[in-house]
């Protein structure tokens, strides 16, 4: 990609004002060379600026593109970025809470990939946590996407990490230089498996028992895809991973588990997030879109048009497309079919 110098502005507050528009811009600075400015950094959280975790994601997008940075304080609402070039080779990120460990992967797995090179990096921090990919997510959707676009990229689970005691650990492998290939997701087709996973650590296994009468229950779900594991280390911890794999697509609808929620209720939501899916019949679900937006973004700006059928498009999903034309030739079309659906375009500009 051809590096740009004049400095991108990006004002943190706009659409979904949350921390995706600090991590996609990071990824895409790295990724162009593009020096970027962002204010208003997280604004329409409870708690604005950046939080540990988003200073992890900083911090590591700068190690990986030899950045310059300034303002990458706790609470900052304010942050300069110069990236130089990407370099690659063995490394590990830590959150050092039990902060998502996988949105500091979404932040740096963008310009690892867009440049040539082979990297084995650990991520240490939380793995299953609410408001992020869990790791199952990132193994079962997310990555087996991006090998159908061509791209070498494999992760393993070494250790879960939940919220609040964090220590999770996982190992993403993969070997960078290869332009995304165009997304094409127009049909979710026949329904080849489910799984359900109710992970427990340090906490009774009746809770993941409980959990999957529920899943047996309202998904009519066979006993012998519906997996109570009993997790080792750090704790407590509850999450909720219901799998299914379609001929055109992957879903993992997750619930976490909370101190006084009860079990039934945990998973419960999360039946009913996957319902959602299901219903909709579509091959993309709502995490997934906005996830894939990023390669498409990459695929257009080599000439090549993208499209994917998802559940309705979500804010975040088209704030993060307002960034991505902010750093990238490119345009983003959302076509709404009825209620649940809607087609999602990339084009180049
Ligand atoms: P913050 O400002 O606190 O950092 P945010 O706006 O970045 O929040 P979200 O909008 O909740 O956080 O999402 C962060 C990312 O995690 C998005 O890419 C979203 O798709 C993904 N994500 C959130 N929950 C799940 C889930 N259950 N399964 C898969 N991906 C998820």
């Amino acid at each position: 990609m051809s590096g740009e110098t004049e400095t991108i502005v990006i004002d943190g507050s706009q659409g979904e004002g949350g921390g995706q528009v600090l991590r996609t811009s990071l990824a895409l600075a790295a990724v162009t060379g593009a020096p970027l400015r962002i204010v208003n950094i997280r604004s329409k959280r409870r708690q604005p600026g950046l939080m540990r975790q988003h200073l992890a994601a900083v911090r590591a997008a700068a190690e990986v593109s030899g950045a310059t940075v300034r303002g990458d304080e706790l609470r900052s609402l304010e942050l300069e970025f110069i990236p130089g070039p990407i370099t690659h080779g063995e490394r590990a990120f830590r959150v050092g809470t039990a902060g998502s460990a996988t949105l500091v992967f979404q932040t740096v797995v963008w310009p690892l990939l867009a440049t040539p090179g082979r990297s084995l990096i650990t991520f240490e921090g939380g793995t299953h946590n609410p408001m992020a990919p869990p790791f199952e997510f990132l193994q079962r959707v997310f990555l087996p996407h991006m090998r159908r676009l061509g791209l070498d990229i494999s992760a393993t689970l070494e250790q879960a990490g939940f919220f609040p005691a964090g220590g999770g650990r996982f190992v993403v492998e993969l070997e960078g230089g290869y332009p995304p290939a165009p997304v094409e997701l127009d049909e979710r087709g026949e329904i080849l498996s489910c799984e359900a996973l109710a992970f427990v650590a340090n906490l009774p296994s009746h809770i993941a028992n409980r959990e999957l009468v529920v899943v047996r229950r309202e998904l009519n779900w066979a006993a012998e895809d519906c997996h109570a594991i009993e997790l080792e280390g750090r704790g407590p911890g509850n999450a909720l991973c219901l799998l299914v794999k379609a001929e055109g697509g992957a879903e993992v609808a997750t619930g976490f588990g909370e101190k006084g929620l009860l079990a039934e209720l945990v998973a419960e939501r999360a039946c009913a997030q996957l319902r959602k899916w299901l219903d909709a019949d579509v091959p993309v679900g709502e995490h997934l879109a906005d996830q894939l937006l990023i390669p498409m973004g990459l695929a257009a700006a080599e000439g090549n048009e993208s499209v994917f059928l998802s559940t309705t498009p979500t804010l975040h999903a088209k704030t993060n497309a307002q960034i991505i034309a902010r750093f990238l030739p490119v345009e983003f079309e959302f076509e709404p079919i009825d209620a649940r659906r809607g087609w999602v375009r990339a084009r180049p500009r």
